[in-house]
C-alpha cells in the first residue's frame, strides 16, 4: 500500500501540503489512505498523536461524496470541525442535543442535489436513535454520495475494551445497510482480542489491518516510588525540566485533584483542577484556560483527556496508579504530540495499589466509561508491570500484541537510559517466613506491622501484642532495607496473601489486615515452588527501597 502509483497520488501530495500544511506523510498515513481509497475496509491501530485524522480527512477532500464520521464526544467533534472550517473544508455535525431547527438545516443540505459537505460528524447515539438520519444516509447512498464511513475511537465497540459504549455496538447496522461503502475504523488502544471484537461487531470484510508501534521515541518514561514528598518532587521536576510548560497530572480521586492542585498553586505554579464533580461550564472554562496557556498544569481525573488535541503537552504525571494499562497508555499518549521530547512519570506506591483494588471491588471508582469493563486482572497486570520497574515499556507493548525487537528499542524508559542491569534473587525463604509470620500473628495485623516484627522492631505496639516473643521476630533484620517489603508486596500482588480492607476513610485511604490465601500458599510451603525477584544490580543494597513495590 505504500506505492506512489495510485491514480490519486498526485492529488494527495498536493492537498497534504496545500490544505493541511504538511510537508510529508507520517508513518502509515499514505498506506492507510491508499487502502481506504481502494475501497477496502481498514482497521487502524495508531498511537494518539500519530495523525489518524488525516487518513480520512484527506480522502474526504479528494473523493466525490460525503464521509460520515462517527465520533464519541461532541467536544472532540467541535474541535475537528473548527480545524476543517479553518482549512476551508465544508463539514457539519449532528448530535442529539442540537436544536431541531439546526438539525433540519443540515438535513436539507444533505438532501440537496450536490451536497456541499465533505464530512458529516455524528455521535453514535445519533445513529442509534435517529431514523431521520438513517433515511438521509440511505438517500445519500442511493445517490452514490456516501463515500466512506469512519468509526473513530473504534475500541468503544468492544466490551473487552476499557471504554465500552453501548451505542457503538449498534454501528454494525451501517455495514448491513451499506455493504459496499468502505469502513475505516480508527483507535489508539486495542489489544488483539479487542481488535477481533471490533472487526466482528462492525461486520468488516477482508479488513486490512494497520498497526503501528506504540513505542514513542520522544516520550521518556519513568516509574518512581511515591513518597510523602511526592509533590515537592513534582514541583522540582517541573521547575528543572518543564518550567512554564504545559502538562497534565492524573489523580485517582476528585479530592486528590483538588489537593494536588492546591499544593502546586502554593508552590507558585499556574494550575487548576478538573473532575467529574464540576459543572460542565466550569470544566469547559478550565479546559479553555489550559488550551490557551493561561494555566500550565491541570490536575485531573481520567474524565479529562479524550478529545484533547494540544500538541505541546510536555509532561503527563500519574500521581497514582492508573486504573488500567490501556488507560495509562492513552493518558501518556497525550504528551508530546508535536514529536518533541516529553516526560511521562508514574508515581507508584503499594498503598495506592491496594486503594485502587479496593475501590474497584467496592464499585467506588468513578463509573465513567473509562473504567467500564475494568477487571481485577487488569489491575493486577498493572501492578505486575510496575513491580520490577523494568521493561515496563516492553511489557506494555507486549500487552498490545506487539513483538518487541530489542535491536530497535528506542531506549526511552529510565532503565535503558540509566543502563540499569538486574540481578535475580531467590527470595523463597523470605517469602515463607513472611507467610508464617502472618499466620503466627493470627491474621489480624497490617502489612506494615508484619514488616516491623520481621525486622525486629520493639515498638509499643509490637510489645503490647507480645510479637517480640515470636520465633520469627527480627528474622529479617539482616536484609537490605526495602527487600522484605518488596517480597511481601509481591506475595499480595500474586495472591499468596490477601489484604482485607477494614475501613476506608473519606479521603480514600484504606487500612487493612493481611490474611493467608491457603490454597495458593500450600504450594509455596510444601510444594517446592520458588519465588525469584529481580533487583537492580547497579543500585547498592541500601538503596533497594527506591525500587520498592
Ligand atoms: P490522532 O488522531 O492520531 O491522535 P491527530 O490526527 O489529531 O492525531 O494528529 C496529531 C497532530 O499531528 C495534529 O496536530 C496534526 O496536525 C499533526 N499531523 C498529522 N499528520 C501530519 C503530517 N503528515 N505531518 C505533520 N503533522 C501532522
Amino acid at each position: 500500500w505504500s506505492s506512489k502509483d495510485f491514480p490519486w497520488t498526485k492529488q494527495l501530495e498536493v492537498n497534504n501540503k496545500k490544505v493541511f500544511g504538511n510537508h510529508s506523510f507520517r508513518p502509515n498515513q499514505r498506506e492507510i489512505i491508499n487502502a481506504t481509497m481502494s475501497g477496502c475496509d481498514v482497521f487502524v491501530l495508531m498511537p494518539t498523536g500519530g495523525g489518524k485524522s488525516l487518513t480520512y480527512q484527506l480522502p474526504a477532500l479528494i473523493c466525490p461524496g460525503i464521509t460520515l464520521v462517527i465520533s464519541p464526544l461532541v467536544s472532540l467533534i467541535q474541535d475537528q470541525i473548527m480545524h476543517l472550517l479553518q482549512a476551508n473544508i465544508s463539514a457539519a455535525y449532528l448530535s442529539a442535543n442540537m436544536e431541531w431547527t439546526e438539525q433540519q438545516e443540515i438535513f436539507r443540505e444533505l438532501n440537496s442535489e450536490y451536497c456541499n459537505y465533505k464530512l458529516l460528524y455524528v455521535t453514535p447515539e445519533k445513529i442509534a436513535k435517529s431514523d431521520v438520519l438513517l433515511r438521509n444516509l440511505e438517500s445519500l447512498h442511493a445517490r452514490e454520495l456516501l463515500a466512506r464511513i469512519v468509526i473513530d475511537e473504534a475500541h468503544c465497540v468492544s466490551q473487552w475494551g476499557h471504554d465500552f459504549r453501548p451505542d457503538y455496538q449498534g454501528l454494525g447496522i451501517l455495514k448491513q445497510k451499506f455493504p459496499n461503502t468502505p469502513v475505516l475504523a480508527l483507535t489508539a488502544t486495542a489489544t488483539a482480542s479487542v481488535k477481533e471484537d471490533v472487526v466482528q461487531a462492525l461486520g468488516l470484510v477482508n479488513c486490512i489491518i494497520f498497526r503501528q508501534s506504540f513505542n514513542r521515541p520522544n516520550l521518556r518514561y519513568s516509574v518512581l516510588p511515591k513518597t510523602k514528598k511526592c509533590l515537592e518532587d513534582v514541583d522540582k521536576f517541573i521547575r528543572e525540566n518543564h518550567f512554564d510548560e504545559c502538562g497534565i497530572i492524573y489523580c485517582l480521586s476528585r479530592m486528590d485533584c483538588e489537593k494536588v492542585a492546591e499544593k502546586l498553586q502554593e508552590f507558585g505554579h499556574k494550575c487548576a483542577f478538573y473532575h467529574g464533580n464540576m459543572d460542565p461550564a466550569q470544566r469547559a472554562f478550565v479546559q479553555k484556560q489550559w488550551s490557551k496557556d493561561e494555566i500550565n498544569i491541570i490536575c485531573a481525573t481520567v474524565a479529562f483527556g479524550m478529545g484533547i488535541n494540544k500538541p505541546d503537552v510536555r509532561f503527563v504525571i500519574h500521581h497514582s496508579l492508573p486504573k488500567s494499562i490501556e488507560g495509562y497508555h492513552q493518558e501518556c499518549g497525550r504528551a508530546g504530540r508535536d514529536g518533541l521530547r516529553s516526560s511521562c512519570i508514574l508515581y507508584y506506591s503499594y498503598s495506592d495499589y491496594i486503594r485502587v483494588k479496593h475501590m474497584i471491588s467496592q464499585g467506588a471508582i468513578e463509573q465513567s466509561s473509562m473504567t467500564y469493563g475494568y477487571s481485577r486482572s487488569n489491575m493486577t497486570n498493572s501492578g505486575r508491570i510496575l513491580e520490577t520497574n523494568t521493561e515496563n515499556l516492553l511489557r506494555m507493548l507486549a500487552h498490545f500484541g506487539e513483538k518487541f525487537d530489542s535491536s530497535t528499542c528506542q531506549k526511552t524508559c529510565d532503565n535503558c537510559l540509566k543502563n540499569t542491569s538486574f540481578i535475580e534473587k531467590d527470595v523463597t525463604e523470605i517469602a515463607k517466613q513472611l507467610v508464617e509470620l502472618v499466620k503466627l500473628t493470627g491474621q489480624k495485623v497490617s502489612s506494615s506491622h508484619i514488616l516491623e516484627v520481621y525486622r525486629g522492631s520493639l515498638s509499643q505496639l509490637v510489645k503490647k501484642h507480645r510479637h517480640d516473643t515470636l520465633s520469627l521476630h527480627s528474622a529479617g533484620k539482616h536484609l537490605a532495607k526495602g527487600e522484605a517489603s518488596r517480597v511481601l508486596h509481591h506475595l499480595v500482588v500474586e495472591d499468596f496473601l490477601v489484604e482485607e480492607v477494614k475501613k476506608s476513610d473519606f479521603y480514600g485511604s484504606v487500612s487493612s489486615i493481611l490474611k493467608v490465601n491457603d490454597p495458593k500458599v500450600r504450594n509455596l510451603l510444601l510444594g517446592g515452588q520458588r519465588i525469584i525477584l529481580r533487583f537492580p544490580s547497579s543500585i547498592k543494597a541500601s538503596k533497594l527501597a527506591k525500587f520498592e513495590f
